[in-house]
């Protein structure tokens, strides 16, 4: 029984037996909530934050939303990160709610794009929140708009990095690029934001990074040019942005980044950072590797059917709810996410499906030809990575069918 290989279930959800989800089998979750259900463990999350806190010791940790929005994903983790990174008025909007909470930590809460509406820019301004300055363009307009008589923009300079983060699955820097000022542009736009309160840069440069000592290399290169660039301009930046990239293992031969290995590479190039950085603070900001793997997105079979000798499982989700793991969301070929009948993790196989969506197109393919434990209809397929890049990140409007509940757990 072979089929195509599949990417590594977290460790945490891989014991042998019926998945478990914050002491919940993820049947009765379903039978509770509904089906398809994103479910998101909070104990998977929290382990994520110690292990940081552990290898990152005096660096803060911003949480970039875009990953995962969700209301109550976001109050939880105000009260365990040090900043929210946004992307746009309707982020800010969720960034702000949670922040309020009482209990919250977030200090800092930002803002990056590459086209900010003056609408966006200004709501930045009335809520605090820092400008990460993409453009000459968008720095003339900011200019503009704080002659209105109600105070500076807090502003940060996003640089284009002038190298990129190696192998690192989606590019973010170095290169003609949307995102961020190019290095020779700095000191113009640093020019043009004088009336501005200029608290740093933030450079990112690439994600998806599974190697650890590419990322200490681009956390060294940033740092240098952080200096550079602030030497020029003869400031001492109250914050740098490193940015983040660290990967999690979503296909087979993918092994987790070893971040106690990027820690101790942090700590050796800050402790010989120059002058300048002396009292500034420094922070990375991590979507995926914060989230992903605490998600799991879980669809019923409604059907079992063979075309040709191939045998496919019909689910009531699809690519509506979880287009990356169609293969369809950044990705040049198509690879298995891990994917469980969720009854029997670990059971030896009995068949190779073609698990599919519902969705009337041959794109809507969840995991193609796996060896998989026979599923009935009505059992529940569960596919794992589903926490970050997930529902909000997926066509939910395409066909109509309804949108997929998500559940908190543990
Ligand atoms: C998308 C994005 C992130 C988060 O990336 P992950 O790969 O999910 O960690 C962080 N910073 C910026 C500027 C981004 O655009």
């Amino acid at each position: 029984m072979t089929g195509k290989p599949i990417g590594p279930i977290p460790p945490e959800f891989a014991a042998a037996g019926a998945l478990h989800l914050g002491g919940q089998t993820a049947d009765a979750l379903v039978e509770a909530h509904g089906s398809p259900l994103f479910v998101y463990d909070r104990g998977v999350m929290a382990a994520r934050i110690t292990r940081f806190r552990q290898a990152f010791a005096g660096i803060d940790l911003h949480y970039a939303i875009k990953a995962n929005p969700n209301a109550a994903l976001l109050g939880w983790m105000a009260e365990r990160v040090d900043g929210f990174d946004t992307a746009s008025a309707g982020e800010i909007q969720f960034a702000t709610e949670a922040a309020a909470h009482p209990r919250s930590s977030v200090r800092d809460i930002s803002i990056a794009g590459p086209g900010k509406s003056d609408d966006e820019l200004v709501e930045a301004r009335r809520r605090g929140v820092t400008v990460n300055v993409e453009s000459i363009g968008e720095a003339a307009r900011i200019d503009r708009l704080s002659r209105d008589g109600d105070g500076p923009f807090r502003v940060a300079v996003r640089v284009n990095p002038d190298f990129e983060l190696r192998g690192s699955g989606m590019r973010m820097g170095g290169g003609a690029r949307p995102f961020g000022v190019d290095v020779d542009q700095v000191p113009v736009v640093l020019n043009m934001l004088q009336r501005q309160q200029v608290r740093g840069f933030h450079i990112y440069a690439g994600s998806q990074s599974l190697d650890a000592e590419a990322i200490i290399d681009a956390q060294r290169r940033t740092i240098d040019l952080a200096a550079r660039l602030s030497d020029a301009a003869g400031i001492a930046p109250e914050l740098v942005n490193l940015g983040g990239g660290f990967g999690v293992p979503y296909f087979a031969g993918d092994t987790p980044l070893d971040i106690d290995a990027v820690g101790a590479g942090l700590a050796a190039s800050l402790a010989q950072r120059p002058a300048v950085l002396a009292d500034t603070r420094f922070a990375i900001e991590l979507g995926r590797w914060l989230v992903a793997e605490a998600g799991v997105y879980l669809t019923r079979v409604l059907d079992r059917k063979t075309s040709h000798g191939e045998l496919f499982l019909v689910t009531d989700g699809g690519l509506h709810h979880q287009l990356a793991a169609s293969g369809n969301f950044g990705t040049v070929v198509r690879r298995n996410y891990p994917i469980a009948v969720a009854a029997r993790i670990g059971a030896a196989p009995d068949e190779v499906a073609t698990v599919v969506g519902r969705l009337c197109t041959p794109l809507d393919r969840l995991g193609d030809r796996i060896a998989l434990p026979r599923a009935e209809v009505g059992d529940v397929i569960a596919i794992f990575l589903a926490g970050a890049y997930g529902r909000s990140a997926s066509p939910a409007a395409f066909l109509g069918h309804p949108a997929a509940a998500e559940v908190l757990v543990g």
